[in-house]
This record gives structure tokens, C-alpha cells and sequence, in this order.
């Protein structure tokens, strides 16, 4: 089996607790505008269609073996700071079959196991990991319905569906995580709407994103026009929604 995925990260120390692999996998259903790795929105490494200049960018196809070599090396620091192996992207749950075995291996070697995920995805993808997976990292990224299908493509009742099913196989194993972008969500009602959306389904910590700039360069080499503003927000500016959360009752950090 093989998984198309365009970057293995060691040492990671974002995306879950402690010393980390992270794996990202290509492939989105969403085409968010701020996008950090716009190269990881196309699934199949069409290496024809990317400009010279761009292929270092591709990513590649490898096997479920090779993949999983480079997590295991890295046992030991796992086991020693709480760290574990995180899957990325794109939406690792478009393919959903290779993360299953990825996961499935790692449990079976007692490494701890989180998913970062967009949630608009087939439900079928979350009854097939759920059982594997010891943290979810969910993107909540607007309450309006408009809004997630006008900007990012994107459909807010599956996103929400999926997150109400996942909350009743295991509430207390998910984060619910917010890039907050500028002239989309970074408003205090629209962030408040998703602060009350964690506290009504009982999860219980919120991560804030502040919006970067990082992928940037990325879009000049795919031949991409960067249509967001070109400077970053500082945290300062999220601590009044830190606030907000932290008066709901809810754990709030800004970071992933
Ligand atoms: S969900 Fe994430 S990977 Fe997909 S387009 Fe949006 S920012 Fe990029």
C-alpha cells in the first residue's frame, strides 16, 4: 500500500504534545486562500503539470514501510517526552486506508497517534480511524455556512456532522483548533460562535492559529497568485479571545 504525502517532519514540536514525526500527506477538499502548502492541495504528484522551478515541491508517492521506517526511528524520544506521530497535510483522511495502517502499526508499537484534520471529509473516514487515533487536532474555521462554501469551498454541515459523531466516540480526545485570518473569522463573533460551539459539545480546549505569511514564497514557484494580505497577525492580538474562552471555562493557547 502507499500513501501520496509531500513532506516527513522529525523532531517535530507542533500538532501534539512532546517530541514528534510528523507525516503530511497530499491532497484537500478545501482551497483555503491562506493556504501554507499550497502544494499539498493536489493529490496525485502530476509532475507534468508543475513548473520546473516547483517539483522539489511535488511530493511523492512512498510506500506504508518506508513511511512507517522513518516514524519508528524515533521511538525512544517519543517514549520519553510524550511525543508520538502526527498525521498531516492536506487531509490525511482523504486517504484514509494508508492512515489506517499507519496508525494501526503505530498503536500495535505503543506510540501515541493524533490527526490534524479539516473534517470535511466522508464520515466513513472517521469510523475507520477513530479507534486508532489518540488525539484529533479539528479545524473549526467559521459558524457560517456561506462563508466556509464562498471562501474555502467547503461544506460547514459535514464539517459539523463529523465533529458531533466524533464527539460521542471520544469528546475528551480532541482539540478544536482556529487559524484566525484576517477579513474572514478574525472577529470576536465569529470567534465567540466557535468558542460556544467547543462548550456546547463538551470539548474542552481550544488552540488558536494566528495567521502567518510562511508559504508565501511557495505560491510565486507553483505560478499561484497570493490573494491574502502579506503580513501575519501578532498573538497579542488574540489574547481578548483567549479571554473569552478562558470565561467559558475552556483551556485556550495560542500555537498549535
Ligand atoms: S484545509 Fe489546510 S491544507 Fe487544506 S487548503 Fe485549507 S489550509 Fe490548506
Amino acid at each position: 500500500m502507499k500513501a501520496a504525502i509531500f513532506n516527513i517532519e522529525r523532531f517535530a514540536i507542533y500538532d501534539g504534545s512532546g517530541i514528534r514525526t510528523t507525516v503530511f500527506f497530499k491532497g484537500c477538499p478545501l482551497r483555503c486562500p491562506w493556504c501554507a502548502n499550497p502544494e499539498s492541495q493536489q493529490q496525485a504528484s502530476k509532475l507534468d503539470q508543475w513548473p520546473d522551478n516547483a517539483l522539489p515541491l511535488a511530493g511523492e508517492e512512498k510506500s506504508i514501510d518506508e513511511i512507517y521506517a522513518e516514524v519508528i526511528k524515533d521511538k525512544d524520544y517519543y517514549i520519553a517526552s510524550n511525543g508520538g506521530m502526527t498525521l498531516s497535510g492536506g487531509e490525511v483522511m482523504l486517504q484514509w486506508g494508508a492512515a489506517k495502517e499507519l496508525l494501526r502499526r503505530a498503536k500495535a508499537d505503543g506510540i501515541h497517534t493524533a490527526i490534524e484534520t479539516c473534517g470535511d471529509v466522508p464520515i466513513r473516514a472517521f469510523e475507520e480511524l477513530s479507534e486508532y487515533t489518540d488525539l484529533f487536532l479539528y479545524d473549526v474555521k467559521h459558524m457560517d455556512e456561506e462563508r466556509i462554501r464562498s471562501v474555502i469551498g467547503g461544506n460547514l454541515k459535514r464539517i459539523l456532522q463529523n465533529l458531533s459523531w466524533l464527539v460521542k466516540q471520544k469528546a475528551n480526545e480532541i482539540i478544536i483548533r482556529v487559524p484566525v485570518i484576517p477579513e474572514f473569522n478574525h472577529d470576536t463573533v465569529t470567534i465567540t460562535q466557535i468558542l460556544e460551539l467547543a462548550k456546547r459539545l463538551g470539548i474542552r480546549e481550544v488552540h488558536l492559529l494566528p495567521y502567518h505569511v510562511l508559504g508565501i514564497h511557495k505560491y510565486k514557484r507553483l505560478g499561484m497568485r497570493y490573494q491574502m494580505p502579506e503580513q501575519g497577525i501578532a498573538k497579542e492580538e488574540l489574547l481578548p479571545y483567549v479571554s473569552i474562552g478562558e470565561q467559558m471555562g475552556l483551556t485556550m493557547r495560542i500555537g498549535g
